[in-house]
């Protein structure tokens, strides 16, 4: 089941905007927005890690990217798995796809629910008017994903 904790949207909604509409990886910020590491998780760790917004370093979102799969040349950049590291690769020239927030288990689930509800539709306009017309591949896959995910 999601955390019991959650932001409320309501308290972010004004910077939750402004950090979706920047070109640039937007998960570091919406796992800060976020209520921390639930208390149930189980994980094996000496460090107490409920509440900490931290990145965990798990990669998701660098595995997710939609921009670093069109450019995988990018991913030479830096063998790290971290935020810091996708904001590295990508620059200002994200897709403002959210798949990085969407794919974030310190991302709550809120925030998450409301990008669907409010940018999905803006999402693929974006990525349309980025893809070349040899990439129509890599929008399949991203629907199959969408899908399947
Ligand atoms: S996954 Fe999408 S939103 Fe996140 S950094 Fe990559 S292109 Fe930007
Ligand atoms: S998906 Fe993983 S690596 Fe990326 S910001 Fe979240 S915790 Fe960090």
């Amino acid at each position: 089941m999601p955390n019991t904790r959650q932001t409320d949207i309501a308290d972010v909604l004004d910077v939750l905007e402004r950090i979706l509409d920047i070109s640039e990886p937007p998960v570091a910020r919406c796992r800060l927005l976020s209520s921390g590491f639930g208390p149930s998780h189980t994980l094996k760790t000496e460090a107490e890690l409920t509440g900490t917004r931290a990145c965990l370093g798990c990669g998701n979102c660098v595995d997710i990217c939609s921009l670093l799969a069109r450019e995988p040349a990018r991913l030479q950049k830096t063998a790290q798995r971290t935020s810091l590291a996708l904001e590295t690769m990508v620059g200002t020239d994200c897709d403002r796809c959210y798949a990085c927030v969407m794919s974030c288990p310190q991302v709550d689930t809120s925030i998450k629910h409301y990008i669907v509800k409010t940018r999905t539709v803006e999402q693929m306009k974006h990525l349309l008017e980025r893809l070349g017309p040899t990439d129509d591949y890599y929008l399949d896959a991203f629907l199959e994903e969408a899908e399947n995910g």
